[in-house]
């Protein structure tokens, strides 16, 4: 039986879940059998094309962000957002108040930084939004699965129903906020 390809990148957040989805430890392995990884970030692999389950971490932060998200919504059946920097912006929607401007000046100018108080200005540098999003505010978001990060629990049980045909209902006492 041909595997589910699944994708998973990061956008703006922590990465702490990734390490969550680490955390299956043994049951990775049982999903191994039912599953191709065609791209994640913790694998040079970069295949995002005929993807069934595509899963993205973190919140639309800068340019890049936008680019990535279109870019998975594109090439993927059922897109997850996973956990709360997803799902709602998270920890990083704080600096919504403040402009652009003031976000790099107080990150590069007022704290101390390798770049010598200097705002990089390289063209290659993906550009700020003027506000933290939430993914399914830029692209339509199939499920949504929140927690800081979500639990291994959740997470298997979310990629088990969908391996069965079935959207996820996540119940609340399976909600994990460390
Ligand atoms: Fe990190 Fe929590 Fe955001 Fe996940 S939801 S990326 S654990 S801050």
């Amino acid at each position: 039986m041909a595997k589910v390809k699944i994708a998973s990148e990061w956008l703006t957040g922590c990465a702490g879940c990734h390490m969550s989805l680490l955390d299956l430890d043994e049951r990775l392995v049982r999903l191994a059998e039912a599953i191709e990884i065609t791209s994640s970030p913790i694998t040079d692999l970069k295949h995002t094309h005929d993807v069934v389950v595509g899963i993205l971490e973190g919140c639309v932060a800068n340019s890049a962000n936008v680019d990535v998200a279109k870019q998975m919504r594109q090439n993927c059946q059922i897109l997850v957002a996973l956990g709360d920097c997803a799902c709602l912006g998270g920890v990083p929607t704080m600096r919504n108040p403040l402009s652009c401007e003031e976000v790099l000046r107080r990150a590069y100018v007022e704290t101390e930084s390798t770049v010598d108080g200097a705002i990089p200005d390289d063209d290659e540098l993906a550009c700020l939004l003027s506000q933290v999003r939430p993914v399914h505010e830029v692209v339509k978001v199939d499920v949504s699965l929140p927690g800081c990060p979500p639990s291994a629990d959740a997470i298997y049980f979310a990629l088990s129903e969908l391996l069965a045909g079935r959207i996820p209902v996540i119940a609340g006492d399976n909600l994990r906020y460390d």
